[in-house]
């Protein structure tokens, strides 16, 4: 089997060699019954992780990489990867050893002896070194997708995974533009087990998620794979007709029996623009929605290469 090791990268100069040794310690244990390539992307890094990975590939002929003309995002990183995989087998991994490649072992294991098994996944049971607030976040996110959406997203799953070849072909089957990995690995399906694991900090460098970008990958998240969200202005706009039926009716009753005292206007203010805040909440859901809508006609390319490691035959 040849297996396809996808490793994106963005400003991880000194993640690299690191990563690259231990996985070249797991490769050894495999013992010759797997060849392997390695497929690197640079990201449009900032750094000299370019130059790491133009050396590397220069001195190991398993070593492929690809550079990007600017950052794409890790999304983009993973598509790209897995369109220039040949292996039989592929995995994706993060660089800064928070996916431990040791895991492979037991992820190809599983495999061999699992002839209907198409991937084997891996998921962090714990968060330790995480912020607190953000794992908070992570659980409320991840059990709302679930109610909201028909595919079904495991908390703490990692794009770490070893995929069987037909998989693969299914992932690359999906064009979209906008594209959310978790939920595209869930949503074509297959039969796939998790390994789990006990969260591990990243080796070197920094996370380049923010409080913020995750936030807003979580909406991304939301819109790609929910019409939820688009029905919230239906459904409390037919809530607010009801609401003003009873209360026209209430206020009409009033005034007949009691006469109409004093005309309250801090309220009729409060409604107002409780009111105007939902119209406008509304007009951004749909406005949310139409901008994928817009992004995906242009039928723009994921991604696009500036340099490659040369041709291995
Ligand atoms: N990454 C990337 N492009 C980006 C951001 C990140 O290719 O725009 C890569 C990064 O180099 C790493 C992986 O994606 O290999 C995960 O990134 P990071 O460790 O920053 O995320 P975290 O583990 O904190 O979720
Ligand atoms: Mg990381």
């Amino acid at each position: 089997m040849l297996i396809s090791v996808i490793v994106p990268c963005y400003n991880e100069e000194e993640s690299i060699p690191l990563f690259f040794q231990e996985m070249e310690k797991v490769k050894g244990q495999f013992a010759g019954r797997h060849q392997f390539e390695y497929i690197f992307v640079n990201d449009g890094s900032n750094d000299r992780t370019l130059d790491v990975l133009r050396e590397l590939s220069a001195s190991h002929p398993t070593v492929q990489y690809f550079s990007f003309s600017r950052n794409f995002g890790k999304e983009a990183a993973l598509y790209a990867g897995l369109r220039e995989a040949q292996g039989d087998w592929v995995t994706v991994m993060d660089v800064d050893l928070q996916d431990p490649p040791e895991l492979l072992l037991e992820m190809a294991q599983l495999l061999e002896n699992n002839a209907d098994l198409d991937c084997v996944g891996c998921r962090r049971v714990s968060r330790d070194g995480e912020p607190p607030i953000r794992s908070f976040f992570a659980k409320q996110f991840y059990s709302l997708i679930n109610k909201i959406s028909d595919v079904e997203m495991v908390d703490g799953a990692r794009d770490f995974r070893l995929m069987r070849r037909p998989m693969v072909t299914a992932i690359l089957d999906v064009t979209e533009y906008n594209r959310f990995s978790k939920g595209i690995f869930a949503w074509v399906g297959f039969k796939t087990e998790y390994l789990t694991y006990k969260n591990v900090e990243r080796v070197a460098g920094e996370t380049s998620w923010s409080f913020w970008s995750l936030f807003k990958y979580s909406i991304e998240g939301i819109v790609n794979f929910s019409e939820v969200p688009l029905s919230i202005a239906t459904f409390a706009g037919i809530l607010f007709c009801l609401l003003a039926f009873a209360g026209g009716a209430f206020i009409i009753f009033k005034t007949l029996v009691f006469g109409d005292p004093v005309a309250g206007w801090p309220s009729m203010t409060v409604i107002m623009l409780f009111l105007g805040g939902l119209q406008l909440l509304s007009l951004g859901i749909i406005g949310k929605y139409l901008g994928k809508v817009f992004m995906e006609t242009k039928k723009r390319p994921v991604y696009i290469i500036k340099e490659r490691s040369q041709p291995r035959k």
